[in-house]
């Protein structure tokens, strides 16, 4: 019987990968910037006070140490490196925007920070912050990153420089695996439990934090290597920063169930003699989030209702989309919560000190949201559709002078696109739209049109010429998908990609141009820098069985399920629930408890032996032969119904057919 592993590429691995230090191949096949970008970078510059030194001081003040070196798994495996994360230095490349070399010299700062009296960051150890935050007995972590190893060298490095102190409490502002995933690394079940340790998260935490990457795992992996750069060396032709942080770490993934829901719209909590203020705003940046006051210590903890960039309202790897009028109406009504405090920290990037300062930070976060929804929405009544209004939309000078309103991770250009998706969906109501002739087919009729793919080429290489490259890409995305090996296509399309690459703000834009460039001259990567094996364990041992049970559902091969009838039931011997699964009108159905009467078979195992079966970690003979799943009727059903599951496709083509 076949391997049914229909969980091996959940999204986290590959977005976890921390990318080389140098490039793959001994000979570096990437252009530098031609002269037309090099022009152009110089025109941005000259608009631009990068060397303003106000984020400068904000990103450095209060710091007490810095670290270095490495952070290791206990394979001895580098998930962290602090040494390859510092490089931007100095005035911008001509391959890297100014504006987000700026950001990645404010980012590749690590290191333990006191907010305030009593408040503690540190930044540096992963994409987001670990707050720490002074109660009675010991501290209160706020978000214990991504990874168990990277959440405990933060805090050995705070114990080290502040004195040992135990956690006291655990906070968890959303349900985003860069905001919990190293929870096991601070704090552990047992000692929550015997010490009494509060863990607080918002409403619907759990079932959003297991949720978000089982269901599309495999597709959003994919396209997760992309935005990341996953498989790009990190240097200024290759990844320099993320937008949000430097990188995202590679490790161990856990998660704790919280102990204190806040599912009150505003709701008061004392957690280890600190007085929190909590705030919901689900549905903003991350389906269940919250912010909170720290009124004696006047400050406010913003999570990440607001940034040190435009955020996304679509987040290129793929998800739903975000309402770009709750969200600002969120941060209105924030700004309000925060009208006492002296500083506003964020959960990524440098807090924001004084008065005057948090309410223009404030002010022009919530306006660039609401100014991009409702000048969407203005145009979208005035007949024009989503690429139009990508063209068309800026940002006003007042917010575009702000540089936490730049995107350096969300775009004017994609974040306008998502607001028309959110309210208009995929049609554009042109009759001519409904129907279209399919990606490869047009393309084949266009370049036949163009007189063949010669012909196609040689416009093309007259607009690279000229550094109309977004025209170069138009044309060359036809000829690849009527002959995805022209070589000499993928060659010049990967040159002009690598331009785009290099002449985008956002860091997510950047890393897809040059993944697709990377692509296309050496093929897909293999997946070596994904996170160990068994990383995501004790993340998915959380997750609820009917989250796999859908997944396992949406794998099913509809045409060759077509009249088959089956029913399997599954009895989880430790966890006391049981499933039953049958095939009607070719879709796989589950229900909870015994819905089958009788079942042709029965399986009988524990959650962690059907987490290793559906990882593709064991196959059925092997764990029936070691006692751990037993079968009883017709065997012959489940491996009938194993076989109509497809495999995911891990690493499917993107950039050719
Ligand atoms: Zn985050």
């Amino acid at each position: 019987m076949r391997t049914l592993s229909l969980c091996a590429a959940l999204a986290l691995p590959l977005w976890l990968g921390l990318a080389p230090a140098t490039p793959a191949h001994a000979t570096d096949v990437r252009h530098d910037a031609t002269a037309v970008t090099r022009v152009r970078q110089a025109a941005t510059l000259g608009a631009l006070d990068v060397n303003a030194p106000e984020s400068f001081e904000d990103a450095r003040r209060g710091l007490i140490a810095s670290p270095s070196g490495q952070v290791r798994n206990v394979q001895g495996q580098v998930v962290w490196d602090f040494d390859v994360l510092r490089f931007a230095q100095g005035e911008a490349p001509a391959t890297v925007h100014p504006g987000l070399w700026r950001q990645a010299r404010l980012n590749q700062t690590p290191g333990l920070y006191q907010v305030r009296e009593g408040i503690w960051q540190l930044r540096g150890f992963d994409l987001a912050n670990l707050t720490l935050i002074q109660g009675r007995t010991g501290w209160i972590v706020v978000d214990p990153l991504t990874t168990q190893e990277t959440a405990a060298a933060a805090l050995a490095f705070a114990r080290q420089h502040l004195g040992v102190q135990p956690v006291s409490g655990l906070v968890f502002t959303h349900s985003h695996v860069d905001h919990f995933g190293g929870a096991l690394g601070v704090l552990t079940a047992q000692e929550a439990k015997a010490r009494g340790v509060p863990i607080v998260a918002p409403a619907g935490f759990m079932e959003e934090a297991t949720s978000e990457n089982v269901l599309l795992g495999p597709a959003m992996s994919r396209r997760a290597g992309f935005m990341y750069g996953s498989h790009l060396p990190r240097d200024a032709r290759g990844v320099v920063d993320n937008g949000l942080g430097m990188a995202v770490a590679a490790g161990r993934i856990g998660i704790l169930p919280p102990t204190v829901l806040i599912d009150q719209p505003t709701q008061a909590l004392d957690i280890d003699g600190v007085r929190f203020v909590f705030h919901n705003v689900p549905g903003s940046e991350a389906p269940a989030e919250m912010t909170f006051e720290l009124p004696d210590l006047r400050a406010f903890g913003a999570a990440e209702l607001v940034s040190q960039t435009m955020h996304n309202l679509y987040t290129l790897r793929g998800a739903k989309v975000r309402d770009a009028l709750a969200w600002s109406r969120y941060i209105d009504r924030a700004i309000e919560h925060a009208g006492r405090a002296e500083v506003v920290f964020l959960q990524h990037g440098w807090p924001v000190w004084g008065r005057e300062r948090i309410d223009t930070f404030m002010t022009t976060q919530r306006d660039t949201y609401r100014y991009l929804h409702d000048q969407t929405v203005r145009l979208l009544n005035a007949g024009q559709t989503p690429g139009e209004i990508a063209e068309a939309v800026q940002l006003p000078p007042a917010l575009a002078a702000q540089w936490a309103s730049r995107g350096y991770y969300g775009t004017v250009k994609h974040n306008v696109r998502a607001v028309a998706q959110f309210y208009l969906g995929w049609f554009d109501a042109h009759p001519a739209t409904l129907d279209p002739l399919p990606p490869v087919e047009a393309a084949r009729r266009y370049v036949n049109l163009a007189g063949g793919a010669d012909a196609a080429m040689a416009v093309a290489r007259q607009a690279y010429d000229a550094g109309d490259y977004r025209w170069t890409a138009e044309l060359l995305r036809h000829v690849l998908l009527a002959d995805g090996k022209n070589a000499a296509a993928r060659s010049l399309m990967a040159q002009s990609l690598e331009q785009l690459g290099y002449a985008a703000e956002s860091a997510p834009w950047r890393n897809f141009y040059l993944t697709g460039a990377q692509e296309l001259r050496q093929g897909i990567a293999p997946r070596s820098t994904s996170a160990p094996r068994g990383a995501l364990a004790d993340m998915l041992m959380q997750t609820p069985i009917p989250q796999f049970l859908d997944a396992m559902a949406a794998s099913l091969n509809g045409p060759r399920a077509d009249d088959v009838r089956l029913g399997v039931a599954l009895r989880f011997s430790d966890v006391g629930e049981s499933y039953g699964l049958w095939i009607e009108n070719a879709v796989l159905h589950h229900r909870s408890g015994m819905p089958l009467q009788p079942p042709s078979t029965t399986l009988t195992l524990s959650k962690p032996a059907f987490l290793r079966l559906i990882n593709g970690q064991a196959t059925p003979q092997e764990l029936v032969a070691s006692g751990a799943l037993r079968i009883d009727g017709d065997a012959q059903a489940l491996r009938q119904l194993m076989g109509l599951l497809d495999k995911p496709m891990r690493d499917f083509p993107i950039m050719t057919r």
